[in-house]
């Protein structure tokens, strides 16, 4: 059974719609995919009819944006109800916060005498709900301002760089617990992926545990080998569940095609078992797993 946890669509920053990411999943061999774009579950409805009709079974996701002691850290909640009221507030919050920086992101570009403009941003990403940095790269590589999303991050969106712009993220602590009280399971992505072990250490990483974190993204492409076996013997220490998956994010990241990594059937298992023990503890209208 091949399980990859971690993919965007056009929903946030991937560059297939919900269907075509699911349809890929399905022709790449994959049993399980989750659809877990950045702060949204714009993608989810499309995805299930795609998932019905290609014959795949399909965990619906979302990557929140959080923040941990100065540090942005990403958290994949899976089965969360989206309606429910302090998931709600909060996504719209980081959302609202995410519409508010593109204007200050162009106004930098603007004073490096790049003329981008709102609508540039939203021609080179049709169907998009959740803008980002991503978007801001399409656009310049559009205009030929630059040739990849990679050089537009190198160049002006990147920390430290002229067109960096920070955005609010709830804090880690609250969203875990923000997660559980909508019925789902956190698991942290890719965490040691920029900043390695001092983005967020073992010992943070305990107390996240007893603050009810269900598992970390183990295996991932920004981790190389040694991460990985770290990362995996503190998932064992802490109980906690470790899985593997691509980020996905169609044809805007290279080298992280769909199964790339991907989730241990066992591993996998433990995670629904806790999602639906989280579910039960909720009392929330959560997604159940599609499964054709
Ligand atoms: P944002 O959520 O708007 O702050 O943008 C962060 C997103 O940009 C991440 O989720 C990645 O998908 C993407 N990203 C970050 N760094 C890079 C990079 N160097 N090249 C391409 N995409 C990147
Ligand atoms: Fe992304
Ligand atoms: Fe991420
Ligand atoms: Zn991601």
């Amino acid at each position: 059974m091949r399980i990859d946890l971690h993919t965007h669509s056009l929903a946030s920053d991937g560059t297939q719609s919900p269907r075509e990411l699911v349809t890929a999943a399905r022709a790449s061999g994959l049993d399980v995919v989750a659809i877990t774009d950045h702060d949204t579950a714009a993608g989810w409805d499309e995805a299930r009819l795609a998932a019905y009709d290609v014959g795949i079974e399909l965990v619906r996701g979302m990557e929140v944006s959080t923040r941990y002691r100065g540090h942005g850290v990403h958290l994949l909640a899976y089965l969360p109800d989206p309606t429910q009221p302090d998931l709600m507030e909060a996504l719209e919050r980081i959302v609202g916060g995410r519409d508010t920086r593109v204007p200050a992101m162009l106004e930098a570009l603007n004073r490096l005498d790049i003329s981008i403009t709102a609508d540039d941003v939203r021609a080179a990403n049709p169907g998009t709900t959740v803008v980002g940095r991503p978007h801001v790269a399409d656009a310049l590589v559009a205009m030929k301002v630059v040739e990849t999303r990679d050089d537009a991050f190198e160049r002006y969106l990147k920390v430290g760089r002229p067109a960096y712009v920070d955005r609010y993220a709830t804090p880690l602590p609250d969203m875990i617990g923000i997660v559980a009280r909508a019925g789902g399971v956190s698991v942290v992505a890719h965490p040691w992926a920029r900043l390695g072990p001092d983005g967020l250490p073992e010992r943070d990483i305990a107390r996240l545990a007893e603050a009810g974190l269900a598992g970390l993204e183990v295996d991932h492409q920004q981790h190389d080998a040694a991460t990985r076996d770290r990362l995996r013997g503190i998932a064992r220490d802490l109980d906690l569940v470790a899985t593997g998956s691509s980020d996905h994010h169609g044809a805007g990241k290279t080298d992280h095609e769909l199964g790339c990594n991907t989730t241990d059937p066992d591993a996998y298992a433990r995670l629904l078992g806790l999602a639906a023990a989280a579910a039960a503890a909720s009392g929330c209208d959560v997604p159940d797993v599609v499964r054709p």
